[in-house]
């Protein structure tokens, strides 16, 4: 079903958040020949609908950008029954699942809306399945991955983020001893929030080992299924405070709404359904996913995934492809069983 050819040249096209372009372009070229229409959004979302002009019933969404910045050239192997390289499931897989999966519908449901989303990783913060789940308000959503074939993601895990920046006068280590460094003070106030939970990511600063630093910055996330604590961190980062003549800058980076479906909901049900029929285990998971962005306006939603690997988010990522066929069977059925 699946032409591991065809992906691994799809992943093979650089996609850092924000810079989706050349892949939505591959896609279109693909897609122009097939069922549907295409339009690419405000947000630059490439837009996949089949007639209906009113809310689908069900909207599908697959991102195509990848946490790999800077990478100029990407090479995806063959190694066996696997394909091996950065982004080849997350999300090149879903992509091209979706793709082969409603090109080989004889026709595709009408009440269906396909989104290839851009901004779903990192601090892109799912700017395209926001935007798309505002403007299509679907009755349901499914964000679809390339990793995650044994699991029906029901909880959404929410973050918010935060970059820090603490600067001062600096000195001399000895000549100027005393002076207040925005290293230490920030290695303070980091050490308060990874104490609360969160977790620094990045930290840099100060010029040299015999200098007093007079800046230092750093990025700190947290993540949580609960949405008080969300708001608690927030609250926090708004109290820091640090002592003349140091200054701090706060500023929200990112912030990704968190939401739980019930098991008993009709589209987990569905679902369920679909994977028994298909010898599919029934365990549910949490995760951060384009799905996110439906649970914050309302729309219930799942993520699900096409087939099984390791090392997602490593220039070592690998699935394996013969499960694929397995995870296409499953959204087709899905798509069949919500939409058709
Ligand atoms: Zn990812």
């Amino acid at each position: 079903m699946i032409d591991a050819a065809a992906l691994a040249e799809f992943a093979e096209i650089p996609a850092p958040t924000g810079e989706e372009s050349a892949r939505l372009a591959w896609l279109e070229r693909r897609l122009s020949a097939g069922p549907g229409s295409l339009t690419r959004d405000a947000v630059g979302n490439l837009v996949w609908r089949f007639g209906s002009p009113r809310p689908p019933a069900l909207l599908l969404m697959a991102h195509v950008d990848t946490v790999f910045a800077g990478l100029e050239k990407i090479e995806i192997s063959r190694e066996g029954d696997a394909l091996v390289g950065p982004g080849i499931g997350d999300n090149a897989a879903a992509v091209i699942a979706v793709t082969s999966v409603l090109e080989e519908m004889p026709a595709v449901p009408t009440e269906i809306a396909v989104v290839f989303t851009v901004g779903e990783e990192g601090l892109g913060n799912l700017r395209g399945a926001l935007h798309a789940c505002r403007e299509l308000r679907p009755e349901l959503a499914i964000a679809v991955e390339g990793h995650g074939l044994d699991e029906v993601v029901i909880e959404h895990v929410g973050n918010a983020r935060a970059r820090l920046r603490v600067t001062g006068p600096g000195g001399h280590s000895w000549s100027d001893r005393g002076t207040p460094s925005a290293i230490h003070a920030l290695l303070e106030i980091g050490s308060g929030l990874a104490h609360s939970g969160a977790n620094i990511g990045t930290i840099s600063g100060g010029e040299a080992v015999n200098a007093i630093a007079a800046h230092a910055e750093l990025l700190v996330e947290r993540r949580s299924l609960e949405q008080p604590e969300l708001d608690a961190f927030d609250e926090e980062v708004r109290r820091l405070r640090v002592d003349e003549p140091l200054s701090l800058e706060c500023e929200i980076v990112g912030r990704r709404p968190t939401g739980r479906l019930d098991p008993d909901h009709r589209l987990v049900q569905a679902i369920v359904e679909v994977r028994r029929s298909l010898g599919l285990p029934c365990r549910f998971d949490s995760g951060s996913t384009d799905a996110n962005a439906a649970a914050a306006f309302g729309i219930p939603a799942v993520s699900i995934g096409c087939t099984r690997g390791s090392g997602m988010h490593t220039r070592h990522e690998r699935i394996e492809l013969e499960p694929l066929d397995l995870g296409c069977r499953q959204l087709r059925a899905v798509i069949e069983a919500l939409a058709g």
